[in-house]
């Protein structure tokens, strides 16, 4: 498949057209960024962390019934992904309090939530991604009623998959963003990333951060914990 001209470069990827029109190229960078863009660096090899580690988890997710826009890994920074229309939401589901929840609701980071609590970010840079609740979602637009039972659906199937599946590698799975996009048929699949960059994963035993808080609260040692991620999981 033949790269053609940039689409659009976001803050963690870039994305290509290709001589397939139904085929991206996304190209994983090193470049991070926390707080809307306020803070910004560099997390050496983490674009090679997260297309490898986002292509793994996503091809579980497939065998276990989650539609993904993965087509094929390229290279170490390269995968060729289904064209979809995002849909303008961060899904977040959350096991455990931590950041922005932990905060608002007077928990202690770490407190095991007594059920899983699934949360929508209204995705608008300017607005700082608002999170709104499902009448905000019809309200505006961003999803019918039937696309987002089944984006909640996918969501906790996928909590309960990938929990499973890291927690044997010792990764205890905290909360993480899924974006959701439809297809050229209109359906729903599952799009964007799942690595390091958005997912919170803390060690089993010792609940040591191998995600982007590092770099967010300026903790040190982000690509050594973005490469045992990689180590845990697909075992290089
Ligand atoms: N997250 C993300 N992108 C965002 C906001 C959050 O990937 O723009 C992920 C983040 O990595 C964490 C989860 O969503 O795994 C919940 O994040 P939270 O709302 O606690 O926000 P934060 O504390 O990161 O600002």
């Amino acid at each position: 498949m033949k790269k053609l001209e940039q689409l659009y470069e976001g803050k963690a990827k870039k994305v290509f057209k290709t001589d397939d029109e139904n085929c991206y190229i996304v190209e994983y960078k090193d470049d991070a960024t926390a707080g809307n863009g306020a803070k910004k660096g560099t997390i050496l090899g983490k674009g090679v962390v997260n297309n490898r580690v986002t292509n793994h988890l996503m091809k579980m997710l497939e065998q276990n019934g989650i539609p993904t826009h993965l087509v094929e890994e390229i290279n170490d920074r390269e995968t060729i992904v289904k064209k979809v229309t995002i849909v303008p939401l961060e899904v977040i589901v959350r096991n455990v309090a931590a950041g922005s929840l932990a905060k608002r609701l007077g928990m202690e980071e770490g407190t095991v939530l007594k059920s899983t609590v699934l949360e929508y970010c209204y995705k608008d840079d300017d607005l700082g991604d608002p999170m709104v609740n499902e009448y905000h979602i019809a309200a505006l637009g961003c999803a019918t009623p039937d696309e987002l039972k089944q984006i909640a659906d996918y969501s906790f199937k996928i909590n309960k998959l990938l929990g499973d599946y890291l927690k044997d590698a010792g990764i205890e799975l905290i909360d993480f963003k899924l974006e959701f996009g439809r297809d050229v048929n209109g359906k729903i699949i599952l799009a964007d990333e799942i690595s390091p960059d958005t997912c919170r994963f803390w060690d089993s035993k010792t609940h040591a951060h191998l995600d982007k808080d590092l770099f967010r609260r300026d903790l040190g040692g982000a690509e050594e914990a973005y490469k045992e991620v990689l180590s845990r999981l697909l075992g290089k």
